[in-house]
């Protein structure tokens, strides 16, 4: 079955009375359990409601199994404390989610967990780190917010050679256009709050991956009890029925958006592995469907990142991303506000530096505002 219709198709429940077409909101905590093998519970992660958006996205991701969670949050750290213990060590990729890279940095010591992050996205810079109690091996591509890439084969056979867990948060990406357990990678996070909740409006967060880490997860996951209703659950079904739809959209109006950015003479630079000025866009060209629709580009000097965020009409300031609305917003003012002068400079996110995440609106309107709004700030 191809992407359009999976997302239409898989998961749901058909209504055995009514035979309604579209899943019906099993609002049940408490079910009977006498006459069944598997004890129902939403803590256990096992309602109808939850099963069917497990099943949607295990088939986009080619993933035997699956856990649906109350955030990418909750994902996030359910997944990372079920694998790593007292005493383990971790090697992430260095530019990481900003809630991710809070979590490790202030409580990884209080559970005794040893990390450290890599300063490059070559094989080299991966292996420079290991230690012989490493146990996981952790990634984001694209990362945020300078949209670079990380090679998914390169990473997934360095885990394997070394025996640890893979494991990479693929929401920039979606299930739409990168699939990394296809290239080897053990288990693929996603904050659903972003594209596969795709109207800014739920918080979700989902790990798919091999039968034997999902269910190693699911009992931690019982113990932090960071489980999702059902109502919730219905909106996200139902939101990922157009998924595809929207991300293929928002591939092609990043992909506009980035060109035309990348020829305006009051842009510095712009990111998006779309572009052949990419460092690794082959790389991405390889492992991606689609590019995606985030990019970042830098101002010239002269024009005031705020004023020109304010001044847009379409595009609204916003801290998220992945909506069908276009939304915009500075990393060192957000996800990277806690960095230092220094810290700035050597990641490469000036000031300057605003991330896109592209909506579903016609480009030219897109384009028409982002160009009115720097020609305004020129003078
Ligand atoms: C938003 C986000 C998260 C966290 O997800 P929440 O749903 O906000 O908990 C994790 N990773 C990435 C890349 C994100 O953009």
């Amino acid at each position: 079955m191809k992407k359009e219709t999976i997302c239409v198709q898989v998961g749901g429940i058909i209504d055995p009375i009514y035979k309604g077409i579209v899943t019906p909101v099993h609002t049940s905590t408490s079910f009977a359990y006498l006459e069944m093998d598997q004890k129902r519970y939403p803590r256990y992660y096992n309602t109808p409601n939850q099963d069917a958006v497990v099943k949607k996205l295990c088939a986009l991701e080619s993933a035997e199994a699956g856990l649906l969670l109350s955030s990418g949050m909750a994902a996030i750290s359910t997944v990372l404390l079920s694998f790593l213990k007292r005493g383990d060590h971790v090697i992430f990729q260095k530019s990481l989610y900003g809630g991710t890279r809070n979590f490790v940095q202030s409580e990884f010591v209080n559970f005794g967990i040893e990390f450290d992050f890599v300063n490059g996205n070559k094989p080299h810079h991966f292996t420079e780190k290991i230690k012989d109690n490493t146990k996981v091996v952790y990634v984001e591509t694209p990362s945020n917010p300078l949209l670079e890439i990380v090679n998914l084969e390169e990473v997934a056979n360095f885990a394997k050679e070394k025996g640890l867990i893979s494991i990479i948060d693929n929401t920039f990406a979606s299930p739409i256009n990168q699939n990394p357990i296809n290239f080897g990678i053990d288990l693929v996070l996603h904050s659903a709050t972003k594209y596969i909740g795709g109207h800014s409006d739920i918080c979700a967060g989902v790990v798919v991956g091999r039968k034997k880490l999902i269910e190693m997860t699911n009992l931690m996951a019982r113990n932090f009890g960071g489980s999702l209703n059902a109502q919730t659950c219905y909106l996200l079904e139902r939101s990922m029925k157009t998924l595809s739809l929207r991300v293929n959209q928002q591939n092609s109006n990043a992909q506009a958006i980035a060109n035309y950015l990348q020829a305006h003479p009051m842009i510095a630079r712009v990111n998006y592995p779309g572009l052949e000025s990419h460092s690794d866009h082959k790389i991405a060209k390889a492992q991606m469907k689609g590019f995606g629709g985030m990019l970042s580009f830098e101002l010239m000097e002269g024009i005031d990142p705020i004023e020109f965020q304010q001044t847009l009409k379409i595009v609204r300031s916003s801290m998220s991303l992945g909506g069908v609305e276009s939304t915009i917003c500075s990393s060192t003012l957000t996800s990277h506000a806690s960095l230092t002068e220094e810290q700035k400079i050597s990641e490469g996110i000036s000031d300057r530096l605003l991330r896109l995440s592209v909506g579903v609106e016609d480009v030219k309107d897109i384009i028409e505002d982002i160009n009115s709004c720097i020609l305004l700030g020129k003078k």
